[in-house]
């Protein structure tokens, strides 16, 4: 148990904490089956599983779409479980049961639900010793998720981003199963893909410069809260630094990503701030292909909110569409970019 809890504190992302608890769990319990998942943001009745052990596999989901999604009412105990905060068990037959532990973060909010499958009795006894590896679990994951956030909006930072890029975009080569529902963008136009957009305020330097910068960071924050309110739950959203935010828009066509960061502009442009009154914001987006680097499409993404800015603020441009257009000449793409590297 201790060098479980060893194994555990060693991770310093997420995906590798989640398949660390589960291959533990695993390893310290007669279970048949594991399965943690995570309460979605926001949705508090929906679940996507993360990890699973089934058949002795280890199996991620890192999914970004919805589509994953499970409500929590279908999963064995549950709703009683987050409702309770305690472990439940749902019997099976006289054999076979699962045993369902809920995780709530410092806030009380429920995180993650961890369901064994056994049909040992003896897992029954061991509740406890379950509840202290989870217990460990989430106050390691509480300092994992603060590193990843931007601690003025609450939003996923930088570095969140490269992470996610790099193990949705390459691939988890560690783990058995490819992410199943982070759709690969296809060659066509018309067809969905993921799409990423970065959002600049208009001249953010002289709401600073004449209302000082606690007003510029309230209005940071409430820009952060209307991004919450005009986004997909299931669509990440960062800071990343200053007054620029990126979004990643999943499952999506060139007319969906347009929609949706058009809705997100006329959302702020009719808000009122307080003191300083009407903002508006600028934005460029592009599609995100298989095997590229980050930096490639900020490139693009940059590129199309550069004219954007140039074009008189407060609008949103697409990339692929002003390069089709002939408003501006693609950007090569670097040779790190493709598979080649390897
Ligand atoms: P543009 O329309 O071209 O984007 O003009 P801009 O003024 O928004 O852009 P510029 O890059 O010239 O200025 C960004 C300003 O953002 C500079 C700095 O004062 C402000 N800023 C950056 N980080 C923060 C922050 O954390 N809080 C506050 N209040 N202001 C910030
Ligand atoms: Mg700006
Ligand atoms: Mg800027």
């Amino acid at each position: 148990m201790l060098a479980a809890a060893a194994r555990i504190t060693k991770q310093l992302d997420r995906t590798r904490l989640d398949a660390e608890l589960v291959s533990n769990v695993a390893e310290l319990w007669p279970v048949d089956e594991v399965q943690l998942y995570q309460v979605v943001d926001g949705r508090a009745s929906m679940g996507r599983r993360v990890m699973a052990i089934i058949d002795g596999r280890l199996e991620q989901q890192a999914s970004l779409a919805a589509d994953n999604d499970e409500p929590l009412a279908d999963l064995n105990g549950a709703d009683r479980a987050i409702g309770s905060r305690a472990s439940v068990i749902t019997e099976h037959d006289e054999l076979c049961y699962t045993m369902t532990f809920p995780v709530h973060n410092q806030h009380g909010q429920p995180v993650r639900l961890l369901l064994l499958g056994s049909s040992s009795p003896e897992l029954r006894g061991r509740v406890p010793d379950v509840e202290a590896l989870l217990a460990l679990y989430q106050n390691h994951l509480n300092l994992i998720e603060d590193s990843e956030l931007d601690a003025l909006t609450g939003l996923r930072n930088r570095r969140t981003f490269d992470h996610l890029l790099t193990h949705l975009l390459a691939g988890e080569e560690t783990i058995a199963r490819s992410p199943a529902g982070f759709r690969r963008a296809p060659r066509e136009g018309s067809s969905t893909g993921n799409w990423l957009a970065v959002l600049d305020i208009d001249r953010f330097k002289s709401i600073n410069d004449r209302y000082g910068h606690l007003f510029g960071d309230e209005v940071l924050i409430l820009v952060a809260n209307l991004m919450h309110k005009s986004f997909r739950a299931h669509d990440p959203l960062f800071r990343f630094g200053g007054e620029e935010f990126v979004v990643v828009l999943c499952g999506v066509d060139r007319g969906g990503a347009e929609s949706a960061v058009e809705r997100f502009r006329t959302n702020l442009e009719t808000q009122v701030f307080p003191q300083v009154g009407q903002i508006t914001i600028s934005g460029g987006f592009t599609e995100i292909a298989e095997g590229e680097l980050s930096s490639e499409i900020l490139n693009r993404a940059d590129a199309a909110l550069y004219y954007a800015k140039q074009h008189g603020r407060n609008r949103t441009c697409c990339y692929e569409q002003l390069v089709d257009d002939g408003q501006i000449s693609p950007l090569g793409r670097s040779a790190a970019g493709g598979f080649e590297l390897f």
